[in-house]
């Protein structure tokens, strides 16, 4: 099984023959370092200096420049990110595969080098393609490995450039829009479909082996270079896997962290605990209390209350051995009203810690008065309703309501 390392690498074999783009012969490494202002070998902090420095000084906002904010922020992007940063170091702004991303972003490439990519690449690329894989958390813990068929059209023999638009894939076309007046514009050729070319083809399918690394998250790709479909004097564009992480019944998952919850009782929650977790590698672990731990309850207006078991989340991509952290959520159920005696009671007020404020007694001109049921929700709805009052609360999700999302 293969785990970590540069994917591409491994399924080079996959790619169909020399269709993937080596590096350019005078591939630029030094323009991002230039923006900023630093060393080849600049420390992470000093590129986060330099970063924030500049982008004070060239905010549009503050009269700066607009196309030298957005080289400085795009440099950013590329150097602080020590994959991204390699990749750049080793390819230039050809390494970082930001084609195919759909964003609708500044081209990285148009950025810097001013539209010069067409021109430099060669040929054209055909579009890339998304395919998602649904994949359980259990598999991005372990990894896996699955066979998908990936069906692509292919070029039969060689192409020949289309005699109708001379390999352009356009026809400018003359119509006469009144008297007098002509328009000309420009049309896909109609014998190609605007690829230039004609070319016999047909669908191949083919078997690949997608690996889902450990510690992969949600929408990560899995890339299959050159294995789009074949074009007439293009190159074929790359097939991804997207991952798309299923929902999971007891873990969720934000980057390598996990988060359960638990409902202790009140008991447990004061004078101890143990419980089973069945973790996602089929261990099972048993998550115990230490002496004298109290569990507290989750008062109202504050955070949830969370603990953590240290190194039993996620497994890192590329480095399954450094984990998250498996993130625990506590509830504590207390008892309901009446379903403690009076003996219990008794007991407790002698143990528990704290005042007692039992004995009060109501002086002359005071009142006693007792506790309901209620909804926060509610608050600012009482006395007699008056039409405006009641269309404002209509709006109103209620702090409750707020407070559940937190965690
Ligand atoms: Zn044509």
């Amino acid at each position: 099984m293969f785990f970590g390392g540069d994917p591409f690498e491994h399924f080079a074999h996959h790619g169909g023959g020399g269709s993937h783009r080596g590096p350019r012969r005078d591939v630029d490494t030094t323009k991002l370092y230039e923006t900023l202002g630093v060393e080849k070998t600049a420390t992470q902090p000093e590129i986060k200096k330099a970063y924030r420095k500049l982008a004070v000084k060239h905010h549009p906002d503050k009269g700066g420049d607009e196309h030298k904010f957005k080289e400085i922020n795009a440099a950013y992007e590329i150097l602080s990110d020590e994959e991204k940063r390699a990749k750049y170091d080793r390819h230039g702004l050809e390494g970082i595969d930001d084609h195919g991303g759909g964003d609708g972003g500044a081209d990285i490439f148009d950025l810097f080098f001013g539209g010069g990519r067409q021109a430099s690449r060669g040929p054209r690329r055909s579009e890339d393609v998304n395919h998602a894989i649904k994949v359980t958390l259990e598999d991005l813990y372990n990894g896996k490995t699955v066979k998908l068929a990936i069906n692509r059209e292919v070029l039969v023999g060689k192409p020949k450039m289309c005699r109708q638009c001379d390999g352009r894939g356009m026809r400018m076309e003359l119509r006469q829009i009144g008297l007098g007046m002509v328009q000309q514009i420009q049309r896909h050729c109609a014998s190609c479909r605007g690829e230039g070319y004609q070319c016999e083809k047909k669908r191949e399918r083919k078997i690949v082996e997608v690996h889902v690394e450990k510690g992969m998250r949600h929408k990560d790709k899995i890339t299959f270079r050159g294995m789009s479909d074949e074009k007439p004097n293009m190159q074929p564009g790359d097939v991804h896997f997207v991952v798309h992480e299923k929902e999971h019944d007891v873990f969720k998952r934000k980057g390598a962290d996990l988060l359960i919850t638990k409902n202790l009782s009140l008991k447990e929650a004061l004078t101890g605990f143990a419980w089973r977790i069945k973790h996602l590698d089929g261990r099972s672990l048993i998550v115990a209390s230490k002496p004298g731990e109290v569990i507290r309850a989750n008062a109202a207006n504050e955070k949830p209350y969370v603990k953590i078991v240290p190194n039993e989340g996620m497994p890192s991509r590329g480095n399954p051995f450094v984990k998250g952290n498996l993130y625990v959520l506590f509830t504590v159920k207390f008892p309901e009203d009446g379903e403690l005696s009076a003996a219990a009671l008794d007991s407790l007020r002698a143990h528990l810690p704290g005042p007692s404020s039992m004995d009060m007694e109501a002086q002359e001109e005071e009142e006693e008065v007792h506790l309901e049921v209620a909804n926060i929700a509610n608050f600012g709805r009482g006395g007699a309703q008056t039409q405006e009052s009641a269309y404002d609360s209509d709006s109103d999700e209620g702090p409750q309501a707020v407070n559940c999302q937190q965690s």
